[in-house]
């Protein structure tokens, strides 16, 4: 079976992002997550050394040479994750007194008597107040500042639990001033520009500033050379505050609900979701929802009624992407995961309530905004079945593609890169092609092979758009042609 007729005869317009892990690394499991409907995979370098995540990227790529497939590769760089360092577990029981500090102060204050646990970051408690409350685990445990002293902090525990050693922090109300993209983060940027990765993800995100850095470092590494598209983990408050300025730098948004449910109130959490995916899709930006989806099939081989809900409810909310992170990477059941939610996007997508409304603000040139417009509007108001365009760096695809048509975008480009990166655009089949032909031949070859895949049948209307091409010929609107 050819992989257009594997991935396109889902005929779903949402993809799907899968974290890879040990219940996913395999080649034949990974070929069978794409066949089921897989776009993108997620390295997460929370885990995993070079080595190993060398070892998957060269797989899929193999895979995808095999298929002719594009599945993206995306690497989540860990960010300033915040670490507990402790010399045992500590029992904190509601109301006890708890002490924080962090790394620099291990030898002055360990031998305290008291309870005490240290952050791993230099210098974070500088940015703690008095009245922040600190998260551990997820946010199980949940301490309240009540002094700061001088090298440490008193605390009062509020919610309880077994404090351990390595597990994760979450700090909402401070001001953290350490740096974004840690040194950890810089090794494994630089690896993953190496092995040519097609999307970075930056986590704990806090301003727009974060984004621009990241490109800075990005550019120095690359020079000339086609870039990974940056995704904006929306996971802080802080990011919430700062929403529109990290859509307006960021490439791709993820709705991070992991984090964001810790640092925010868990019943906001779905509100942000709709908000940041009605703000993405405004500035044109793809956005993914992530995180806990289908959680209980890291256990078992069927959802909950309210996970297949969960998904269902982002389709409508019109995301561009849907994503699995421990089902896929570490559960029982990765490629029933990938596969039941193939089948529920489908479902969804299907039945009206997937309705399509306009976010169109672009503030983009006229002439692009006006003719991408054109092109929506004819394949609505006409019987078109396809709008197939030209796209050679990917933003005129995405344009159409914010929209939400209810046609098939089928969409030319000659650059890998770009090829790729379609894998995370709602509704976008892609083509690539070598070589410098004239874009009107690009066009028929695309349409020959479409016909191939049933995405359009000979004689159907389509309507043609052809973006900037390499000799810096405009934007045109070509019309509607048959198939
Ligand atoms: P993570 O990010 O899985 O890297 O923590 C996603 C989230 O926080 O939801
Ligand atoms: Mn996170």
């Amino acid at each position: 079976m050819q992989i257009e007729e594997i991935s396109r005869s889902y005929n779903k317009k949402t993809k799907i992002v899968a974290t890879i892990g040990p219940a996913s690394e395999s080649e034949e499991k990974l070929e069978k997550m794409i066949k089921a409907g897989m776009n993108v995979a997620r390295l997460n370098f929370s885990h995993g050394t070079h080595e190993w995540h060398g070892k998957i990227i060269k797989r899929i790529r193999k895979i995808c040479a095999k298929l002719n497939a594009n599945i993206g590769i995306l690497a989540d760089l860990q960010g300033p994750r915040i670490r507990v360092q402790t010399n045992g577990d500590i029992d904190a029981k509601r109301g006890k007194e708890i002490l924080v500090s962090d790394v620099r102060y291990r030898k002055v204050v360990s031998d305290m008597s008291a309870s005490i646990f240290f952050l791993d970051h230099p210098g974070i408690i500088d940015g703690i107040k008095e009245g922040n409350e600190i998260l551990v685990e997820d946010g199980l445990i949940k301490v309240k500042v009540i002094k700061k002293e001088k090298n440490f902090l008193r605390t009062k525990v509020i919610d309880g639990g077994m404090i351990k050693n390595r597990k994760g922090v979450n700090i909402p109300d401070a001001q953290l001033n350490i740096g974004v993209i840690t040194k950890k983060d810089d090794l494994d940027l630089k690896f993953s520009l190496e092995n040519g990765v097609d999307f970075v993800a930056l986590s704990f995100v806090s301003s727009a500033k974060d984004i621009l850095d990241l490109r800075k470092k990005m550019k120095r590494i690359l020079g000339k050379k086609d870039s990974p598209q940056i995704i904006a983990k929306i996971e802080r408050k802080e990011a919430i505050k700062n929403l529109d300025e990290i859509i307006e730098q960021t490439d791709i948004v993820m709705v991070a609900r992991g984090d964001l449910g810790i640092e925010l109130d868990p019943s906001k959490v779905v509100i942000w979701q709709k908000e940041i995916i009605k703000k993405s899709l405004k500035k044109a930006k793809p956005v993914i929802v992530a995180t806990q989806m289908l959680n209980s099939m890291i256990e078992n081989p069927r959802p909950t009624r309210a996970e297949v809900s969960d998904v269902s409810n982002a389709v409508i909310d019109h995301t561009d992407a849907v994503m699995l992170s421990g089902e896929s990477a570490s559960g029982k059941y990765p490629i029933e995961s990938v596969k039941m939610m193939t089948e529920i996007i489908k479902n969804t997508e299907e039945s009206p309530f997937d309705d399509v409304y306009k976010y169109m603000d672009l503030h983009i040139t006229t002439e692009y905004a006006t003719v991408v417009r054109s092109a929506y509007e004819i394949a609505k108001s006409y019987d078109v079945k396809a709008i197939v365009m030209i796209s050679l760096s990917g933003f005129t695809a995405r344009l159409v593609s914010h929209f939400r048509p209810d046609q098939n975008i089928l969409v030319v480009t000659n650059n890998t890169k770009t090829f790729n990166q379609f894998s995370l655009v709602w509704g976008i089949s892609g083509y690539l092609f070598e070589g410098d032909e004239k874009l009107e031949t690009l066009i028929d070859k695309m349409l020959v092979k479409a016909k191939k895949e049933k995405c359009v049948n000979a004689g159907d209307n389509v309507v043609v758009i052809v973006g900037r091409d390499c000799s810096g010929n405009k934007m045109r609107l070509v019309g509607i042609r048959r198939a």
